[in-house]
């Protein structure tokens, strides 16, 4: 294949130019970043989960009327999504405490929360994604307040979705992070779902043991990271039951045969 353009490199996905107009290529890493970059290592075989687990969501979402860039998985690191302009916030939906609201306010992680809350950050790793306020967001014209709006209702219904799924499958979704970008049609622009959603991005809890399905083993220095997410892929019937390793042995195994 021609080599492609790289668009952008993040801290876990590269972007490509896609083979259409309109259409980017994500590829996903085996990189994994913690405290705002300060800590960096390598989850071998993550790119590969994540790419599974976040088509596999994307895919589902879409279904109940969500809209999301995601077209379609390519192969076992990159899918095809369509291009829109990152709005530049991390939205984060909670209904555990814990992380950084644990920390901020004091209250003990694992509290469930009475409602569930929506926060914004500012998306600039230099000032380490501050929290900020609607006011900050309308005065600085990050997004507008239609915008605002659709992405609050989008935030209620993915979460809503999301943690019966996962709650049908043993799993507390406790917090997680969505980002959202303006897809232009002529004039007009439509707010969809983009990024990814992935244990990189959420917290996930097992319902019985409470035990960390998520990126909190690579920030916390737990280990049995790649297991972690093993365990989300399987328990979402991506992985076949009993082969925890398939996916990344078939992966060495395409390398292998140069393919
Ligand atoms: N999160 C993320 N990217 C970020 C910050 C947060 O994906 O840059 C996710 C994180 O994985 C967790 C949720 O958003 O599921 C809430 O994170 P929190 O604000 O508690 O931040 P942290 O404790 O990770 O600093």
């Amino acid at each position: 294949m021609a080599r492609r353009r790289q668009v952008y490199e993040g801290k876990a996905k590269i972007l490509y130019e896609g083979p259409e107009p309109g259409t980017l290529i994500q590829y996903f890493k085996d990189d994994a970043t913690a405290f705002n970059a300060q800590k960096k290592g390598t989850i071998s075989g993550k790119g590969v989960l994540n790419n599974r687990i976040s088509e596999h969501l994307f895919t589902a979402l879409g279904r109940i009327g969500v809209p999301t860039h995601f077209i379609r998985r390519l192969n076992m690191r990159e899918q095809l999504i369509r291009q829109v302009e990152i709005i530049p916030l991390e939205v984060i939906v909670r209904n555990v405490a814990a992380g950084s609201l644990s920390k901020r306010l004091g209250i003990e992680e694992g509290t469930q929360l009475p409602r569930t809350i929506i926060e914004y950050c500012l998306k600039d790793d230099a000032l380490g994604d501050p929290l900020v306020a609607d006011e900050h967001i309308a005065c600085f014209g990050w997004a507008s307040q239609d915008e605002m709006n659709d992405i609050a209702d989008m935030a209620i219904r993915v979460n809503d979705f999301l943690s019966g799924m996962f709650a049908a499958i043993g799993i507390r979704l406790v917090d997680f992070k969505l980002e959202f970008g303006r897809l232009w049609e002529n004039d007009y622009a439509r707010v969809i779902l983009a990024d990814e959603i992935s244990p990189d991005g959420c917290r996930l809890w097992d319902l019985q043991s409470n035990e960390k399905l998520d990126k909190d083993r690579f920030r916390l220095d737990l280990g049995g990271e790649i297991e972690a997410y093993q365990q989300i892929a399987r328990r979402l019937g991506l992985l076949p039951e009993g082969d925890a390793n398939m996916v990344l042995d078939m992966e060495t195994h395409r390398k292998k045969r140069g393919k």
